[in-house]
């Protein structure tokens, strides 16, 4: 029997108090944004403030993040420091390593733009999204906690919204490889 999830046609009064009609994208992103895992990446000071999150006072576990040190276990990636062209190989290694659906928060203006490096360095990448993907962008030098944390909620609610499909069709069209100018 074909049930309509919007009038419950079909059933019954008493049954429609204990039933639950969803959808395989609502349970499946309501999983996944309560399970956040942020791998460990800090190449500089910004990652102080990103360390400090992870402590009791700011209680980054309350959403279910727990910070991993492999890319196998973790579906986030928050860059936070300077990347330097010598880095830029092994950050789009490791961040291809990480299982989709995954996502890339830039954290600091070194890594959105390259900061104060980006005038005359030679070595800074000018902004981590001409190497991968990047969903939510944290503006600061650097960015504090509570930052962060509206980062993070305003992701889950972009998770919340996803479509399992659009996702992974938006992540293939976007997925860019790093150039390294010689
Ligand atoms: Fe350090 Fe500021 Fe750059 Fe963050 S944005 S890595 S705090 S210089």
């Amino acid at each position: 029997k074909i049930l309509n999830p919007a009038t419950r046609t079909g059933i019954t009064q008493d049954l429609s108090e204990n039933v639950i009609l969803t959808t395989v994208d609502d349970i499946y992103n309501w999983s996944r944004l309560s399970s956040l895992w942020p791998m460990m990446y800090g190449t500089a000071c910004c990652f102080i403030e990103f360390a400090a999150m992870i402590g009791s006072r700011f209680d980054f576990d309350r959403f279910g993040l727990l910070p991993r040190n492999s890319p196998r276990q973790a579906d986030l990636i928050i860059t936070s420091g300077t990347i330097t062209m010598k880095m830029a190989p092994a950050l789009v290694r490791l961040y291809e390593e990480m299982p989709a659906p995954k996502y890339v928060m830039a954290m600091g203006a070194c890594t959105i733009t390259g900061g104060m490096f980006s005038v005359d360095s030679p070595t800074a990448v000018r902004g981590v999204d001409k190497l991968i993907p990047v969903d939510a962008y944290i503006p600061g030098c650097p960015p504090r906690p509570e930052a962060i944390m509206d980062a993070i909620v305003k992701l889950r609610k972009k998770i919340a919204n996803e479509s399992i499909q659009e996702r992974a069709g938006s992540l293939e069209q976007t997925h860019r490889y790093y150039s390294i100018p010689h």
